[in-house]
């Protein structure tokens, strides 16, 4: 794809839950229309979306038929299965690149990639098979967390190694399955980075936001962060070094422990990202217009924030908390349309206004 996309043209996404939904919306919002491909039934995007597809990443048939609807296809989440991709591929242009995906699908892969460049990552060790286990368990020491290398996500597919001798329960914890095993890092508060790179290469970065979890769960995100200005420049240098090595199009999350040796990457999301949906209050273009833009080829917003914004999502029943919060003016609202509300669900996010930036 060269020529930015006209007004009309659509945008396919691959996944229905709510950051395709909100993707949906700012596509709406900016003319442009939106086709989501999604394997579950109902999904949350498909209520705001111009068409949807429900059918598993391995019906090439209907995989086909959706890229043949669209213009370009984006995606809301990483694990897009490879062969899904090539069907894809051979008909429109996918972005973000395979080159990200691939990278962040494997944390093996993404770290190898990330200290490659040049920046800093936790103490890791590859753990194939049981045989690796005590060598990894001697290089990286303990406190530790063993990862599975693939499918994690909201702190699931992890488990924490108190000493050395926990390493063979922790695996079979995890059910054997390919992991890296890391250092313990102490870090003072966890930060992430919304990063944006556009067809023409311009790279914008919203400000880093500060980011508490609850139960493995993202909980809040505080903007400004708890950085020093030097330490946001860092931030933002090494979230563009990122987005440049992947020739990357669109938004990125980069998610950072601040410690005080410098900033190391935890990893990183080829999408748009929850501790990013500030932005929605907070600047004028927020990430999910950055995104389309990004991958309709049109020039991006300089990632200005105009005010300071917790974002806090609402999980499970907490969103019966609704009725209340819409009280306080200085609040936007944020609901996914999802009918119930499962313990663990994220079901909707608040952004509260507490300042001027
Ligand atoms: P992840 O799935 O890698 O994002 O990990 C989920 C959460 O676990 C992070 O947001 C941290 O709070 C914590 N965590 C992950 N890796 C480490 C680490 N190497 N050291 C300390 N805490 C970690």
């Amino acid at each position: 794809m060269t020529e930015p996309l006209r007004p009309g043209a659509t945008i396919g996404i691959l996944g229905g839950g709510q950051l395709g939904r909100m993707l949906s919306v700012a596509s709406s919002r900016l003319g442009l229309k939106s086709h989501i491909y999604e394997p579950g039934n109902a999904p949350p995007a498909g209520q705001v979306a111009d068409q949807v597809t429900t059918s598993p990443y391995e019906d090439t048939v209907a995989l086909e038929a959706f890229a043949n609807t669209v213009d370009v296809i984006t995606f809301e989440f990483e694990n897009i299965p490879a062969e899904a991709l090539d069907t894809l591929e051979a008909i429109r242009p996918v972005m973000p690149n395979r080159a990200a995906l691939a990278t962040s699908q494997d944390r093996i892969t993404e770290k190898d990639f990330l200290t490659g460049l040049g920046l800093a990552c936790a103490p890791y060790a590859n753990v194939e098979i049981a045989d690796d286990l005590a060598k990894a368990v001697a290089l990286v020491g303990a406190p530790a967390i063993l990862k599975t290398r693939r499918f994690g996500y909201d702190g699931k597919g992890q488990t924490r190694l108190k000493t050395e001798a926990d390493a063979q329960k922790a695996w079979e914890e995890l059910g054997m399955t390919p992991s890296v095993l890391e250092g313990f890092v102490d870090f003072s508060h966890e930060v992430s980075v919304i990063g944006a790179r556009s067809l023409s290469g311009e790279v914008v970065c919203f400000d880093p936001g500060e980011n508490v979890h609850r139960d493995g769960i993202l909980h809040t995100t505080t903007v400004p962060a708890k950085l020093t200005l030097s330490q946001q420049t860092d931030a933002a240098i090494l979230t563009g070094k990122i987005l440049n090595a992947l020739d990357y199009v669109g938004v990125m999350g980069v998610e950072l422990f601040v410690t005080p040796q410098g900033l190391l990457v935890n990893e990183i999301a080829p999408r748009v990202h929850n501790s990013g949906h500030w932005t929605q209050n907070g600047c004028v273009i927020d990430q999910f217009e950055q995104h389309v833009r990004a991958v309709a080829g049109w020039p991006l917003g300089d990632g200005q924030r105009h005010s300071n914004v917790v974002m806090t999502n609402l999980i499970g029943d907490e969103v019966n908390d609704v009725a209340e919060l819409s009280k306080d003016a200085s609040v936007g609202l944020h609901l996914y349309g999802k009918a119930d509300a499962k313990p663990g669900r994220k079901m909707g996010h608040v952004n509260k206004i507490t300042g001027s930036a």
